[in-house]
């Protein structure tokens, strides 16, 4: 079984699309990327908070499929 792939934050906008923002970590460093926009940022703390955000505010994605 593969494992659970937990440096991405999934979020579903208002119309049912799908939007991906990944978490790479180099060494102490964490970058987060937006699959949709191409938006992207350092984040050393709380990277799946600030992807949260952007999801949120860009593309009006809040619905965690995880939940829905
Ligand atoms: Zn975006």
């Amino acid at each position: 079984m593969p494992q659970i792939d937990s440096s991405k934050v999934s979020r579903w906008d208002l119309h049912g699309r799908a939007h991906v923002v990944r978490v790479q970590r180099t060494g102490v460093r964490r970058t987060i990327r937006c699959d949709t926009c191409g938006w992207h940022r350092g984040a050393q703390f709380l990277p799946w908070l600030k992807a949260q955000e952007h999801l949120a505010q860009a593309h009006q994605a809040t619905v965690d499929p995880a939940r829905a």
